[in-house]
């Protein structure tokens, strides 16, 4: 075999490409314990209810003649356990989904119909138990993903109807912004949020309240989906939020993003 003669000058990197590399490193390091840390919070996420199914499971099986009200009511508990699991193996996929593609399929949205539907979502989340409206905007419509816009606005209105008590307000709103584009907004009377949490809650699995969110079905996914879906449609999402009075959760669209309704008729097929 050919003898592959290797030339090697070592060249001394100057302050400026030290401080590069380091840089690096530096991030590197920092995406890998973010790895690690979603590794084990999912890990986590799922041991828990399936530790619960298998303890129930157990306990049927060493029953000999099971109660039948209390059969029922154990199997109410093993399905809102496997619902729980459900709901996380599905944002999961939703977020690896959005990671992974990085074009939206733009066609026009037409958001006031986008948000009846969310209203009605709201209302039968709410059984009743809270005040909720609707403004909607009907001359303004967005270019965009409408399954990606409903699956991610969703989140905001589920989470106004869970972290806001009985008897409260929940406004939806839809408008055009005066300094051009369009927003999305859920407003609600809940418990709101203190200041230091909010810059965090988009982060996957921060939660302000680990039991309540558990509690009312939350994955703790919800925020982050919301805002890798707004980036992928060049908009952010705003927070204002005041303890014990309530929060508001803003999605604002650039005026590139904004279009008129399209007309009955006018429609093309993709
Ligand atoms: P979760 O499934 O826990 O609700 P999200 O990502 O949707 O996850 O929200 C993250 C956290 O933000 C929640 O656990 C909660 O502490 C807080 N939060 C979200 N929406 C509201 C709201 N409308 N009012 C008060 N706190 C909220």
């Amino acid at each position: 075999a050919k003898e592959k003669t290797l030339s090697l000058r070592m060249v001394p990197l100057s302050h400026e490409q030290k401080m590069l590399l380091a840089h690096d490193i530096t991030e590197i390091d920092r995406v890998e314990a973010m790895r690690r840390d979603f590794v084990a919070n999912v890990s986590h996420e799922l041991r828990t209810p399936i530790t619960v199914i298998v303890g129930f499971l157990e306990t049927f099986a060493e029953m000999e003649k099971p109660d039948p009200a209390q059969f029922k009511q154990h199997v109410a508990l093993l399905r809102e356990q496997s619902e729980r699991i459900r709901r996380l193996v599905d944002d999961l996929l939703t977020l690896a989904r959005l990671e992974s593609d990085n074009d939206v399929r733009d066609a026009p949205v037409d958001v006031p119909a986008l948000c009846r539907r969310l209203l009605e979502e709201a209302c039968s989340l709410s059984h009743g138990r809270h005040d909720i409206t609707l403004e909607a905007d009907c001359r303004v419509w967005l270019l965009g993903s409408e399954h990606e816009l409903y699956s991610a606005l969703t989140n905001l209105v589920s989470n106004a109807v869970r972290y806001t008590p009985e008897g409260g307000r929940i406004a939806i709103r839809w408008r055009e912004r005066e300094e051009g584009g369009a927003e999305f907004s859920v407003t609600d009377s809940g418990e709101g949020i203190e200041p230091q949490h909010i810059p965090r809650l988009t982060e996957r699995f921060y939660r302000v309240d680990r039991g309540r969110s558990r509690a009312t079905g939350g994955t703790g996914l919800g925020l982050a989906i919301v805002k890798h879906t707004l980036q992928r449609h060049q908009a952010r999402l705003r927070i204002d939020s005041t303890v014990g009075k309530g929060s508001t959760f803003t999605a604002c669209f650039p005026p590139e993003r904004v279009i008129p309704p399209l007309q009955a008729g006018v429609e093309t097929a993709p």
